[in-house]
């Protein structure tokens, strides 16, 4: 089925630091330089933004040439919502479920092999990330923002905790590349009924552990594991939406992540894409490509010629001016360039109304404590432990 996930940190560094070892990307540098692929077409040309800023940024939107925003997310969107990084080995919550089930390790948890023998370890980390547990951060609310511009072409994210669809981005306008727990299947592929976000919302909150009601295998949110395919919804939008393509916003994420980190490569050359993130990440492609070759050379399922050939990076010395790094926290940073755009009460405005929003639900289902749940009045052991 063509692409699979790879996480290509492969040295175990915290996801944060971003890029390849040195080493690799000279190595694959100097493969480039002799093939002549890759910087060629910085080297010339019109400046793409007058000046390599916020400011650049600014008057490229205000001039009208930009209609078709395109945002790519992961995790550093939603830290300041309380979410953890949760797959980085060193988060709290990681090495806590690791060490409950005594894991070797703890990528087991997202591992379809071992979520057949134990789910027990990915349904307590699910329970402890459950999407209605937290509430949307600015960043969120900026995405929110470009779609009311009528900018927004498509937001896609690394993150499952189902933020962007809380902050009220609609649904067709996101693309959730690792997958979702809105809905749910059943894992037996000739029965692969769905579930819905109430149904599993019930089974994971009261650690039951949730089965078909149709034949008995187990039922998983659709969150995509490691070796499991990306959603058809990412490869069909990713198809549709990067050649029209005119900024690309980049937030929280460290780009390690394939085939998510390759879609910076997607958009047409005269591009502008903004970095808003900690660290400068994703500058170089091809060190993540060398890192590929080295690993996964000789695997038919990933085209690494093709990825040669598209992959250039970001590159923020560019002097056609295409690329923009914003250092800091994300909420820091879309607050910095709503402000520069005169939409700083826009934001303020889509934050006060989702939070009101938020407590008039809240309030709502205050008067109701307990539904009527003669199963999950005690947290059955002899049916939940039967899958173990
Ligand atoms: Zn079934």
């Amino acid at each position: 089925m063509g692409v699979v996930l790879i996480s290509t940190n492969l040295d175990d560094e915290p996801c944060g630091s971003g890029g390849a070892p040195e080493n690799h990307r000279g190595i694959l540098g100097t493969l480039l330089r002799h093939l002549h692929i890759g910087g060629m077409a910085e080297e010339s040309g019109e400046k793409i933004l007058d000046e390599r800023s916020i400011d650049g940024i600014k008057r490229y939107i205000e001039s009208g040439r930009c209609k078709n925003v395109i945002v790519m997310a992961g995790a550093g969107i939603s830290t300041a919502a309380g979410i953890p990084d949760f797959r980085s080995p060193g988060s709290g919550l990681y090495d806590n479920v690791t060490a409950k089930y005594q894991l070797p390790d703890p990528q087991l948890i997202f591992e379809i092999g071992f979520f057949r023998q134990n789910p027990r370890p990915f349904f307590s980390l699910s329970k402890e990330l459950f999407p209605e547990a937290f509430d949307p951060t600015l960043s969120h609310h900026f995405v929110k923002l470009l779609h009311e511009k009528g900018l927004l072409l498509r937001h896609y994210t690394q993150n499952i905790d189902g933020l962007e669809r809380k902050a009220e981005v609609p649904t067709e306008q996101i693309v959730e590349a690792h997958g979702t727990f809105y809905t749910s299947h059943c894992i037996e592929q000739t029965c692969h009924t769905e579930y819905s976000f109430q149904w599993i919302k019930e089974k994971i909150m009261t650690d039951e552990i949730p089965i078909c009601e149709k034949c008995e295998s187990l039922v998983k949110p659709d969150i995509v594991f490691f070796g499991e395919a990306l959603p058809m919804k990412f490869f069909m939008c990713a198809e549709q939406d990067f050649d029209q393509c005119d900024l690309l916003i980049i937030m929280g994420t460290s780009l390690v992540v394939q085939p998510f980190a390759s879609l910076v490569d997607r958009v047409p050359p005269n591009c502008p894409r903004l970095l808003i993130n900690r660290e400068k990440v994703g500058y170089n492609n091809a060190g993540l490509i060398a890192a590929l070759l080295e690993r996964f050379g000789g695997d038919e399922d990933i085209d690494i010629t093709s990825l040669l050939l598209n992959s250039r990076g970001l590159n923020f010395e560019d002097k056609r001016n295409r690329d923009v790094a914003l250092l800091g926290d994300c909420d820091e940073g879309v607050l910095k360039l709503a402000q520069a755009l005169g939409w700083s009460e826009d934001l303020m405005r889509i934050r006060e109304k989702q939070l009101g929003t938020q407590k008039q639900q809240d309030q709502a289902q205050q008067p109701q404590p307990t539904p009527q749940q003669p199963q999950s009045q005690q947290p059955s052991p002899s049916s939940s432990s039967s899958q173990l």
